[in-house]
């Protein structure tokens, strides 16, 4: 019997679209929403010090917890809490 390991995304670095490196960080974000500015704490994603732009992998969309703390008025939210506000 042949074990085939899963797969699973271990990449530490990602290219940018500016043709720069960005690499995996876990911390926070800034997201501009309309008027909003919006601190995502904690989060993992790849971050690219060129064009100073975050990248969401697979598996990391913060679409969700982003609208949450939009429409609850909050300036900033936890990503290790979301499953407590989704
Ligand atoms: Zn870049």
């Amino acid at each position: 019997m042949i074990l085939v390991e899963e797969k699973r995304d271990h990449r530490t670095s990602t290219q940018c679209s500016c043709g720069g490196t960005a690499d995996l960080r876990t911390g926070s974000h800034v997201f501009n929403i309309g008027q909003k500015k919006i601190t995502l704490q904690n989060v993992p994603h790849f971050y690219c010090e060129y064009c100073e732009k975050a990248i969401f992998g697979p598996g990391i969309d913060p679409t969700s917890i982003l609208r949450y703390a939009y429409l609850h008025n909050l300036s900033r939210i936890d990503w290790n809490k979301r499953d407590s506000y989704l």
